[in-house]
């Protein structure tokens, strides 16, 4: 673990949920680390913009506290990409965060299936993705290379996915929490909405080396009669994961507890030492000029493919902004000339 910003003077937790904010902490008692993640009007905004039907953006919202969380953790310059691949009626979830503060989001539907799915009640995390991976890509840019873990996604949840990529990848005992409401709020003439999520990560990163072992992976089909390998968990993290399992999705996301009073309330009897909040903020990064180089990019019949009433229109899937150009904008030079 880098060494944590310790210049700062403690103070009074604060009363109030900080909205957009992660704060890491520390249970030094326990060899515990982690990060609260609290979202209002990014998160909001992003699946305000989409209008996806209700379980989609709650889905969504889920996958961007998890990419907030895991993106925010970066020591470098670069973008964290979380994706799943499956075959349910959302085959595709995108979360692109890039250093420092910005996350975009959207998702892939198959309409018909997911209207069958909704009106069956079958709206739970497993049912709407289906079978297939989660992948965490990070991209350092051009010049470097790129990082990717793939973790299967088994009708499962998103938390559960990620404490078996963190097990299996990091070898990092990891516990996830994510939640995601609509807070209703009365206003002349109804009511209106809006989105709020929240998360927790907690890891247990001992500093005695011989107590990071965790089991080793099931033997799969070794000869019958090989017992796998089992090493008991170590009592600090059984205490730390039983804490954060306790954790309540309203407490995630109330405005009215903030982070703080949230971790004092879980570690007191440890203490709890919180380093500096991090801000997030909702901004996609698409613009005219990397729209105009994409097209570029595609060989001539593509683009001539894409012509229709004359122009070539491109909506961006993140923030459904729309360019449009005429033909001989993206033109090879050879042929417009
Ligand atoms: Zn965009």
């Amino acid at each position: 673990m880098p060494a944590p910003d310790i210049a700062i003077p403690s103070r009074a937790p604060a009363e109030v949920s900080a909205d957009d904010t992660i704060l890491p902490f520390e249970v030094a008692a326990l060899d515990l680390r982690g990060r609260v993640v609290r979202l209002g009007p990014a998160v909001d905004s992003i699946l305000a913009g989409h209008d996806y039907p209700q379980p989609v953006a709650k889905l969504l919202g889920e996958a961007i506290v998890l990419g907030v969380m895991l993106g925010t953790a970066l020591k470098f310059e670069g973008r964290f990409i979380l994706q799943t691949k499956t075959d349910g009626p959302v085959p595709m979830l995108v979360v692109d965060f890039s250093t420092p503060d910005k996350v975009r989001a959207c998702a892939r539907l198959d309409k018909e299936r997911l209207a069958t799915a909704i009106a069956a009640g079958r709206t739970d995390a497993g049912a709407l993705l289906g079978k297939g991976h989660l992948a965490m890509t990070i991209d350092q840019g051009a010049d470097m290379s790129r990082y990717q873990g793939l973790v299967a996604l088994e009708g499962g949840t998103l938390e559960d996915a990620a404490h078996e990529y963190f097990l299996r990848s990091e070898q990092i005992p990891t516990r996830v929490r994510l939640a995601v409401a609509e807070e209703f709020l009365a206003v002349s003439g109804g009511t209106s909405h809006r989105w709020r999520a929240g998360g927790i990560l907690l890891q247990f990163v001992p500093r005695a080396s011989e107590r990071a072992r965790v089991p080793d992976l099931d033997p799969g089909d070794a000869p019958e009669g090989v017992t796998p390998h089992t090493v008991k968990e170590d009592d600090a993290w059984v205490e730390g994961r039983s804490l954060v399992e306790t954790v309540e999705d309203v407490e995630l996301i109330d405005p009215a507890l903030s982070s703080e009073r949230l971790l004092y309330r879980l570690f007191h009897e440890r203490g709890v030492r919180v380093f500096r909040a991090g801000a997030l903020r909702a901004e996609c990064s698409c613009s005219r000029q990397s729209v105009e180089a994409m097209l570029r990019s595609f060989p001539q019949s593509d683009r001539d493919d894409m012509v229709e009433n004359g122009v070539i229109s491109v909506t961006c899937e993140f923030c459904s902004a729309t360019y449009v150009f005429e033909p001989g904008d993206v033109a090879d030079k050879a042929s417009s000339e």
